[in-house]
């Protein structure tokens, strides 16, 4: 601090005060009573692509990693009070092509061999209940849930919706950016080469009711517009959004209008706010669209040149690369994320609005401050400052998924003629 200061004093006095005004700008400060309110609650995040990196990076969650790699570990998640953690078992469809349910099952069992590995700070979680047990006692651990991301991990088949069940998935996204045997996706709506299927099959239909009745939560996240209204006339149980954000203020096809967030809030669900930059913010989100053609060629180039020497390619190999062309697009500020929690609590109601970060899955693109999930209690000052209550805060940390969780799981016990 100190050497800033000379520094400063150094510099005239404009440029001093821009430069104080950028480094308030980057750093919250989060006051004493921001951290007790923070710190009290159980904060849940439904969606963060972590595994991926478990199983390609050989990533250990017990180590630190630099925020430039990596958005969780298990030291960031204790800084930043984080309760739960949904990792999302993501399989993706050009890498795997013909191979999904083996890439599904090899993700889910590296999320198991992470809470072996921890297992004084890690609790493999299957209920609300678990949720609320791993943070009771001396020794609170991460609760640590498992989402699919994307239907075609079932390739068509019903039987395997139960036995992702059984390995303890607890919710599933029905579609990620490709369309699949479910139903639409708002992610390839203008690719004429994919069969579109006007929303949610007859076979999605079943899964929906199939998901209801054996208490996994359905998650709308990604879906095409049309799939969303037809799950919400379908589901028996409330539904997620595991990591969405508004599209009345980032214009992205996989936000949420503002009458599909009062849909949510009728049917009783929860849509859990997405922290990529892209869909928090409009002006990064046409930075980015603009420089999507020379980065995809520069991606496919650089994944083509892997291949020809006869190099495996992963999602990390993409990362790496998309990272480094992000990096050039100015962060939206803190303050974005704030506005978009705020508009989602003000249009569907304090009781349907969490966190849904997409931590590991945004290749670095998030908001000014928001590094890793040991920046949390930030939001905690920001919904602080903007007027919300320790009650309306406690909800939004995790409060209102830990109430479609249990909803969920009272809708499947009724379904299932059970008491
Ligand atoms: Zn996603």
């Amino acid at each position: 601090m100190n050497s800033i200061k000379k520094w400063l004093a150094g510099l005239p006095g404009l440029l001093v005060i821009a430069f104080c005004a950028s480094v308030v700008a980057q750093n919250v400060e989060v006051s004493p009573k921001a951290r007790e309110i923070h710190d009290s609650a159980i904060v849940i995040d439904t969606h963060a692509d972590t595994p991926q990196r478990f199983i390609d990076e050989n990533f250990d969650i017990g180590s630190v990693t630099p925020v430039s790699e990596g958005n969780i570990d298990l030291q960031k998640a204790q800084e930043g009070n984080l309760g739960a953690e949904f990792f999302s078992i993501w399989v993706a469809p050009d890498i795997y092509k013909g191979r999904f349910v083996k890439r599904t099952f090899d993700l889910i069992d590296a999320v198991y061999e992470q809470a072996a590995r921890h297992p004084d700070q890690m609790m493999m979680a299957f209920s609300a209940e678990d949720i609320v047990e791993a943070r009771s006692g001396r020794q609170k651990k991460l609760a640590t849930l498992m989402g699919i991301e994307g239907g075609h991990s079932l390739e068509g088949d019903i039987r395997l919706l139960r036995d992702y069940y059984r390995l303890g998935v607890r919710y599933m996204t029905l579609t990620w950016s490709n369309t699949n045997e479910i139903g639409d996706s708002s992610g390839d709506l203008d690719k004429k080469e994919v069969k579109h299927h006007n929303g949610l099959t007859p076979f999605g239909k079943q899964v929906v009711l199939e998901m209801n009745r054996l208490g996994m939560m359905v998650d709308i996240s990604h879906v095409a517009d049309k799939t969303f209204w037809d799950t919400l006339a379908v589901t028996k149980a409330p539904v997620i959004a595991s990591h969405s954000s508004a599209r009345a203020l980032s214009h992205a096809a996989r936000n949420m209008t503002d009458d599909m967030l009062r849909a949510v809030a009728k049917n009783g669900g929860v849509v859990d706010v997405n922290f990529y930059s892209g869909f928090v913010d409009d002006k990064f989100r046409q930075a980015e669209q603009a420089q999507k053609p020379a980065r995809d060629k520069a991606i496919a180039a650089a994944l083509q040149a892997r291949r020809d020497k006869g190099l495996p390619v992963n999602y990390m190999d993409e990362d790496r690369i998309q990272r480094e062309w992000i990096t050039k697009i100015p962060h939206p500020p803190l303050s974005a994320l704030i506005d978009q929690i705020d508009h989602v609590a003000k249009v569907a109601g304090i009781d349907h609005v969490g966190l849904g970060s997409d931590f590991d899955g945004v290749s670095g693109a998030l908001p000014a401050g928001m590094d890793s999930v040991a920046d949390l209690p930030k939001i905690t000052q920001g919904l602080i400052d903007r007027g919300y209550t320790p009650e309306q805060i406690e909800k939004i940390l995790g409060g209102n998924v830990l109430r479609v969780f249990r909803e969920v799981e009272r809708v499947s016990r009724q379904m299932r003629g059970q008491p």
